[in-house]
């Protein structure tokens, strides 16, 4: 992976700029000592590191504000961080740029029952959202597995979904309204605490930009009360392509549960040592979870149970408490972290149609042979994201360029079944040279038009999404 030279103008600078930060925020808002801001050299992308020339933690929109401006006059890119969960590289910093953190943003302004929306500084973390309203019997539904660490501001950068997003739609389909800071230093508002807004979809147009258009530092958000009860059924395969093959059934029969999760047995064998959830040790594992009053579980759990046994699963274990349900989604939220437990390893984010599940299944496991690294594969299979994780060892060298090349033909394999990219985890550095499998020159140069209207210098994140030959000229 590339990134651009760093300029060696700026960096020439540090000392001014730092002291020109130091005068917008107090003293403790600028962090510039090398050895702290190592803390923020990468993301859960660890694979790529780089210090940046400082890191600032505004605690306001105007603070926020006034760091942009200054940056902007300064003429230094800057690099928007939420909690730094991003898996795709999105919060990476260049040595001439300047981390803007929003840590610091983590209040609730507005609940509104009511009406079903919450207003919060977007540096609070996703599951803290849910957190202030399950009291009152709602919650917020988008649910990243980093959910207790990720924060608001990066869900709407990313766009991101979660094990729960089959029934109720990713971040765009639950934000509302942002309140964000241009790169000029201009604080606009989109949305607000209503469906739709008048004039073209600009929100639509925020949700998913990785941080090039604006900072994001408050966001409205959609809450929903809570379903009377859900239950989850587990269900193993001696075959990840026969485990594809029925959820590809279940999502043709037009039933829809909250969520259909895969594992296969390198993950559900790390999953079980890590968390004791009590999984079989099986090929593939499907975890199918419904919810509704106690006759719309049953009527559901009925139709994708019969569905399941015609093919011919060696275990199908519903639910019977409280606790068995918590069990069994432990170890499915700590899949990655159980891996991590194991290997270094590289965690993809394709999108495929449902029903090319089998197909793309195969492909990977040919792949893992061509290359000889092996693969572990976690993902929302209902909605077709997959996250193939591909195992190497950081220390090998060549093994890391090896799992690049592996990558990038399983998402192309992803594009060629009629698929996408990316799933949820967002461009950013990972998938960024790999844009051109997808789109065409002209498409990227309207995309790359996009970007010119609202941050004309290219200064907000500018190293990211695009390939960096075709984004050479605007960041120059
Ligand atoms: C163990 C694990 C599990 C994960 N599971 C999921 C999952 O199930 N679903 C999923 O979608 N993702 C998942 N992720 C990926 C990651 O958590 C999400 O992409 C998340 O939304 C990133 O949020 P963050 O606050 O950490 O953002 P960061 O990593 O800090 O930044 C992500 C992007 O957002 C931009 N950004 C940050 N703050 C702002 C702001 N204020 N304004 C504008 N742009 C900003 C950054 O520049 C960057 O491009 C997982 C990651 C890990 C490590």
């Amino acid at each position: 992976m590339q990134m651009p030279k760093p300029n060696a103008e700026i960096l020439a600078r540090k000392a001014e700029i730092v002291a020109r930060l130091r005068q917008v925020l107090p003293a403790s808002a600028v962090i510039d000592d090398p050895f702290e801001t190592k803390a923020y050299e990468c993301d859960a992308l660890s694979a790529y590191r780089c210090p940046p020339l400082a890191v600032v933690l505004p605690a306001s929109t105007e603070e926020t504000a006034a760091v942009l401006q200054a940056c902007h006059s300064m003429g230094v890119p800057v690099v928007p961080r939420g909690s730094g969960t991003s898996l795709a590289g999105g919060a990476l910093p260049t040595e001439d740029s300047v981390i803007l953190g929003v840590a610091r943003l983590t209040q609730v302004l507005e609940t509104d029952y009511k009406n079903r929306f919450i207003t919060v500084q977007a540096g609070r973390t996703n599951l803290s959202v849910t957190g202030a309203v399950e009291t009152n019997g709602f919650f917020y539904a988008p649910d990243p597995s980093s959910q207790l660490a990720c924060a608001i501001a990066g869900n709407i950068a990313m766009n991101s979904g979660g094990a729960h997003c089959l029934k109720y739609g990713v971040t765009t389909n639950n934000l509302l309204g942002v309140k964000m800071v241009t790169m000029g230093g201009e604080i606009i508002e989109i949305g607000g605490a209503h469906l739709d807004a008048a004039g073209y979809d600009l929100l639509g147009l925020i949700c998913g930009s990785e941080g090039q258009l604006g900072v994001v530092t408050e966001a409205t958000l959609r809450i929903l009360a809570k379903p009377e009860g859900a239950r989850p059924v587990l269900i193993g395969f001696d075959s990840n392509e026969v485990a594809g093959a029925c959820v590809a059934d279940i999502i043709r029969a037009g039933v829809l549960p909250v969520a259909i999760e895969f594992m296969d047995r390198p993950v559900i064998r790390a999953a079980e040592k890590f968390t004791h959830a009590g999984y079989p040790d099986v090929e593939a594992l499907l975890i199918i979870e419904v919810e509704g009053s106690e006759a719309e579980i049953a009527e559901q759990l009925g139709k994708i149970t019969k569905i399941a046994r015609r093919h011919n699963p060696v275990e199908l274990r519903e639910s019977q408490s409280a606790e068995e349900s918590a069990n069994i989604w432990k170890g499915r939220k700590a899949a990655f972290g159980a891996m991590g437990q194991i290997n270094d390893y590289m965690c993809l984010d394709g999108t495929i149609p449902v029903s090319k599940l089998p197909e793309t299944l195969r492909g990977i496991t040919a792949l893992s042979k061509q290359y000889g690294l092996d693969v572990g594969n976690v993902f929302h299979a209902g909605d077709g994201n997959m996250h193939p994780l591909i195992l190497y060892d950081a220390n090998k060298p060549g093994d890391l360029e090896k799992c690049e090349d592996m990558g990038a033909d399983i998402l192309k394999l992803c594009v060629e079944v009629g698929g996408c990219l990316t799933g949820e985890h967002g461009v950013g550095v990972e998938k960024r040279e790999l844009m051109h499998s997808q789109f065409g020159t002209d498409d990227l140069d309207i995309q790359m038009a996009v970007k010119d209207v609202f941050d004309p210098k290219w200064l907000l994140n500018p190293a990211k999404v695009f390939p960096l030959d075709a984004s050479e000229g605007r960041r120059q």
